[in-house]
């Protein structure tokens, strides 16, 4: 018999002992948080009692570096941790993503990123008052991107602008869809940066106080699915936030959407502790062990056999293709690993959702009812595939023209869109310089010091 605890990853699967032990740690609050999800989901309320207890675990920490105080867990170790939250409640899983990743990008995969002295060091006197609210206060940090435009699809600059005003930035604008909202003690806003002419490369990525004058939430919240993450409408006016504010240097969120893609996949392991919660409950429907049912056994019958056989198969596709990808996280990742980020990220949230409809086909009427957890998996399972920017629609995009078009060059004729603009003249080697290697002859300036970036299309 496998063991149950290891669940997101296999028990033959290579875990050190930090995240043993995290592992360890999110399972021993997992059952009481499984327990209060049909409250939260019932109520469209935001899970605080399970936040209570991530905090006195020392969870909220999880991605904060360790010379900050935190556990110092990279996106590995995030994503394992978060899919084991997601097996035992989805919006607690989603709304942990966002807190964990505004300190995992700060951090961890900051210091991958091209900085000049002086901007890493503005970046960890920015951070260490943001990992402080977070270890020392217990603060909680939300990240609100989406405005409804094309800007969250990263096709286009944000609409809430950050203005230069004495001191630090003015900030206008609105966002929908902000998770945690009336939860959180800081919303992580990204704005551009405010000039004649919107730029994507001015983006900013701030730290707004949940009490700053001028933020208020608006719109009600009484969605399909992922109910506990009270996603409802900020908006912006004139609000004032210091320099310190600034969680990346300005330029430095654009560096990283460019160069460290696998920050996109984050969401996708709520979706993969769903998909196996679903998984497992079906198993323990099917052999009449679900606590408060009558033990009515249904595993001697041929169909439902095919049927688990099926959801493990497409389980066991989905996982390995989630393992991959982490193994594949890190900054400027080749093509192929790129492209293998969109293939996991959609297939995780389309089998989530695929998963749950086959759970309630086969175990059958009563897992529609409310007292079972299957139809709320099924609910949420449903919004993966809508989060933006990696939309499933929009990972298909993505492979189908980076698969069909290599970079375009400033200046040189390409056919179709830019997916690397390259640009020369930075000292610095990259690793992706192989695949511009057809093009060396044309770019403009020394072509011995091309540095490719790839675009945040
Ligand atoms: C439960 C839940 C929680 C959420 N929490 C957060 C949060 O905390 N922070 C946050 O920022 N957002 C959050 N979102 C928002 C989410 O990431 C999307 O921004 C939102 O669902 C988009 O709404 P829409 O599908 O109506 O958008 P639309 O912009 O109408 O997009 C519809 C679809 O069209 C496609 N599309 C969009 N733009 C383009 C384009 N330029 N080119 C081609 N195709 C495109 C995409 O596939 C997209 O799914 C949350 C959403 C849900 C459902």
């Amino acid at each position: 018999m496998s063991d149950p605890r290891y669940s997101v990853v296999g028990s033959t699967y290579p875990l050190d002992s930090k995240q043993l032990a995290l592992i360890e740690l999110v399972e021993s609050l997992g059952p009481r948080f499984a327990e209060r999800a049909e409250r939260y989901d019932r109520e469209a309320s935001f899970p605080h009692e399970n936040y209570a207890d991530l905090r006195a675990a020392g969870l909220l920490g999880l991605c904060v570096p360790e010379k900050f105080g935190g556990r110092g867990a990279d996106l590995r170790t995030y994503s394992i941790v978060s899919a084991t939250l997601g097996k035992y409640c989805g919006a607690t899983a989603l709304t942990y993503n966002m807190h964990a990743c505004s300190m995992l990008w700060p951090g961890a995969l900051s210091d991958d990123l091209d900085m000049t002295p002086a901007q890493r060091a503005e970046h960890d006197r920015h951070r260490a008052i943001h990992y402080q609210r977070v270890i020392r206060d217990g603060a909680i940090y939300a990240q609100p991107f989406s405005e409804g435009s094309a800007a969250a699809a990263g096709r286009a600059p944000f609409g809430t602008t950050a203005a230069r005003v004495r001191g630090g930035w003015s900030i206008n604008g609105k966002k929908i869809f902000a998770s945690l909202s009336g939860a959180a003690h800081y919303y992580g806003v990204l704005c551009t940066e405010a000039k004649p002419e919107l730029s994507m490369r001015d983006t900013l990525y701030m730290a707004v106080p949940g009490n700053a004058p001028g933020l208020s939430i608006v719109g009600d919240w009484d969605p399909l699915g992922m109910r506990g993450t009270v996603s409802r409408t900020l908006l912006f006016k004139d609000v004032f936030v210091p320099d310190e504010a600034q969680m990346m240097p300005r330029g430095i969120y654009f560096q990283a959407a460019s160069r460290w893609p696998h920050m996109f996949t984050t969401l996708s392991p709520t979706y993969m502790g769903i998909a196996i919660a679903a998984y497992e409950f079906t198993v323990r429907y099917l052999r009449g062990e679900i606590e408060g049912m009558p033990p009515v056994k249904r595993r001697m019958y041929p169909t439902k056999q095919i049927a688990v056989a099926e959801m493990w198969v497409k389980l066991e596709q989905t996982r390995s293709l989630f393992l991959r990808m982490l193994e594949d996280a890190r900054v400027d990742p080749p093509k192929d690993a790129r492209l293998r980020a969109y293939a996991a990220q959609f297939t995780i949230m389309e089998n989530a959702s695929y998963i749950c409809g086959l759970a309630i086909r086969t175990c059958g009427g009563q897992s529609m009812l409310k007292s079972l957890p299957l139809e709320r998996l099924y609910r949420d399972s449903r919004c993966g595939s809508l989060m933006l920017p990696w939309t499933a629609e929009l990972c298909l995009d993505r492979i189908g023209r980076e698969a069909l078009y290599e970079p375009r060059i400033p200046g040189i004729q390409q056919p179709g869109n830019a997916r690397i603009a390259v640009r020369a003249g930075a000292a610095r080697r990259d690793p992706r310089a192989a695949e511009l290697a057809p093009y060396r002859g044309r770019a403009q300036g020394d072509p011995r010091r091309l540095r490719a970036e790839v675009s945040v299309l």
